[in-house]
């Protein structure tokens, strides 16, 4: 989609961090990490959030490539977390999923 930020990552128009790629999904590490480890996983088709994304295959292929990153970084423990809505913290209209890790992390988040 245009002028989207993480299509033009996605489409490497923009360069990243890029820490994982397979055929449906990219992972790059987030520009302002809230912890020592902060990935974003997207699928390279651009929906807006989680309430558009419709496409079961690809929605496996999300946990999986969750899977295969946190696999690649050797972490075990981390939070994901799906921002869906302004009033949720979605700043990013591309869906993502935030891979958090690397520090104590509270719950309830607030
Ligand atoms: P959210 O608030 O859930 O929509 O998350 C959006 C995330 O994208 C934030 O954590 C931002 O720091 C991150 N972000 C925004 N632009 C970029 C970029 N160009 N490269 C990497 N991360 C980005
Ligand atoms: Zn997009």
């Amino acid at each position: 989609m245009e002028n989207c930020i993480f299509c033009k990552i996605a489409n490497k128009e923009i360069p990243s961090n890029l820490v994982y790629e397979d055929e449906y999904t990219v992972a790059f590490n987030d520009l302002s990490p809230q912890a020592p480890t902060h990935v974003l996983v997207i699928p390279k088709k651009h929906y807006a959030s989680l309430n558009e994304l419709d496409d079961e295959k690809l929605m496996s292929a999300l946990l999986t490539a969750v899977k295969n990153v946190v696999t690649k970084l050797g972490i075990t423990e981390y939070r994901t977390v799906i921002n869906t809505g302004e009033s949720a913290g979605q700043t990013v209209f591309h869906l993502h999923i935030h891979i958090l890790s690397g520090r104590p992390l509270k719950w309830p988040p607030g």
